[in-house]
């Protein structure tokens, strides 16, 4: 079985451990009845072959394999839909390599290591946990360089396109060796941070590139970073240049430059292609105030108009002084009150927002700017480790209290949050609080485990009072119904009316 964020190359690879086959050759026999298949680290095809190993697992499809143990939603979010479902098919089937042209890995300006990535700490910790070593898909990120927890990434003795081409090899301490780990960059942190999302992410339909275009124009826009039509890339630049150092950006194959062929004047342009993850987080960590989060900027993207209907929006003149004057005032003393931000999503003050933005673009545009916060420079009274380690302590206690509870609502980050102290202080600062990331990301109900928890109530409530069970019965008395029921809810169930 697959460990949580192992590669698929690794569970191969440990597959081989565990059964003792040293030959290369008989593994792929084994495995994939196969001798052509390349060991490939980050999108391997073949899935469905792999698949059909866990016959005994529900859950276990290609979608789920896709998603959960390889670098794909990585990249998913960022191609159109036709795009994403075609890879998926893609990765499903055997066809070596098409992968990687459809996503654009292999023309990415974007360089991955050489060797496949390990945290020593964490190694050390798997052996503990596991008795072995496992490759995390974390680790083997370009731009995600670091262990939030512990450091510095260290580069393994595998080579990732080997001389070997066919062989799985796991990690074990001779080729990741114990070795003292170096601070991790800001940068490193920011991405690593992000792509943690990402990598979470379920499986949802990607954005058209048309919204993309739109997105970044709306950016653009709110960041002071238009004139009329036009794109004042100076600005972009600079913001850009504040946020992430030149080496770094150099480093990661993404340098700035005055040319027309430049990635960050194409990002701002319509698009024509996807960009990458690694782009999109450099340009969104410049122009959005900080905490953000990426899975709020795809909802966005989502959410755009396409481009063309974006700009037939009219800027009406036809509207009376009077009026447009009462507009503007309504909104000034909003944003004297409240400060932009705050004052757009107040129900009334997103309305008056609508109307100036159809009406009076470009009074509102400066009238903002003038009223613009910047990013508060980080606050460093505060010690964050060990707030971080308070936190935890506290969200541990509250998970132990309320395990064998069945009435709990759903165990969310949200409602995690709403019970510990300064809730809002930790979710604007979670990227500072690595404990928790990992509490959540670990200890989170997801739907299905909800589901389950709800048929459980309900059908111990049932056997008390000798009632027959009914599948409609517990269905109904759980609050829920056949077509919102999960997969693995709908297994559980199964079983349950057989017992
Ligand atoms: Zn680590």
């Amino acid at each position: 079985m697959p460990y949580r964020d192992e590669l698929l190359y690794s569970v191969v690879a440990r597959y081989g451990v565990h059964f003792g086959i040293t030959s290369p050759k008989q593994l792929l026999d084994d495995v994939f009845n196969n001798r052509k298949v390349i060991a490939t680290t980050d999108l391997p095809n073949h899935l469905s072959m792999i698949a059909k190993h866990y016959t005994d697992c529900y859950y276990c499809d290609v979608e789920y394999l896709a998603y959960k143990h390889t670098l794909f939603p990585l990249y998913a979010p960022f191609v159109s839909e036709k795009r994403r479902l075609e890879c998926l098919r893609l990765m499903a089937d055997t066809s070596q390599g098409a992968i990687h042209l459809a996503l654009g890995v292999a023309a990415s300006r974007i360089k991955q290591t050489l060797s496949l990535r390990y945290c020593p700490q964490c190694v050390r910790l798997q052996q503990e946990q596991y008795g072995e070593y496992f490759w995390r898909r974390l680790w083997q990120i370009s731009g995600a360089d670091c262990c939030l927890l512990h450091g510095q990434l260290k580069e393994a003795a595998v080579e990732r396109h080997g001389h070997h081409r066919h062989q799985f090899v796991a990690p074990y301490p001779e080729n990741c060796p114990d070795s003292k780990q170096g601070e991790s960059s800001a940068e490193s942190q920011i991405v690593t941070n992000q792509v943690e999302r990402l990598l979470d992410r379920p499986p949802v339909k990607s954005a058209d590139l048309e919204q993309w275009s739109a997105y970044y124009r709306y950016l653009a826009e709110q960041n002071d970073c238009c004139r009329g039509q036009f794109i004042k890339y100076e600005n972009i630049v600079e913001r850009v240049l504040f946020c992430w150092s030149k080496k770094w950006l150099v480093e990661h194959g993404l340098s700035v430059e005055k040319s027309e062929s430049c990635w960050l004047k194409g990002i701002f342009r319509k698009h024509r292609k996807s960009f990458s993850y690694l782009e999109h987080i450099v340009v969104l960590q410049s122009l959005l105030s900080s905490p953000w989060d990426i899975n709020d900027v795809l909802g966005d993207v989502c959410n755009q108009k396409s481009e063309r209907e974006h700009h037939v929006a009219p800027v009406t003149n036809d509207v009376s002084i009077e009026l447009r004057q009462e507009y503007q005032q309504r909104w000034e003393l909003l944003v004297k009150q409240f400060g932009v931000k705050p004052a757009r999503q107040n129900k009334q003050g997103g309305a008056t927002y609508a109307w100036l933005y159809r009406h009076d673009k470009a009074w509102l545009l400066k009238f903002n700017r003038r009223y613009r916060i910047y990013p508060k420079p980080i606050n460093k009274r505060i010690n964050w480790q060990q707030k971080d380690i308070l936190t935890v302590r506290e969200l541990v206690t509250l998970r132990n209290c309320y395990e064998m509870f069945l009435n709990t609502p759903k165990m969310t980050r949200n409602w995690y949050l709403k019970q510990v102290k300064s809730p809002a202080t930790i979710e604007k600062n979670l990227y500072k609080l690595p404990l928790c990331n990992q509490f959540f990301m670990r200890y989170c109900e997801s739907t299905t485990e909800y589901q389950i928890r709800r048929l459980t109530k309900t059908v111990a409530q049932l056997k008390i009072s000798l009632i027959d069970l009914k599948r409609w019965k517990i269905l109904r008395l759980s609050g829920l119904s056949e077509e919102r029921l999960r997969r693995g809810t709908k297994d559980f169930l199964t079983k349950i009316m057989e017992i």
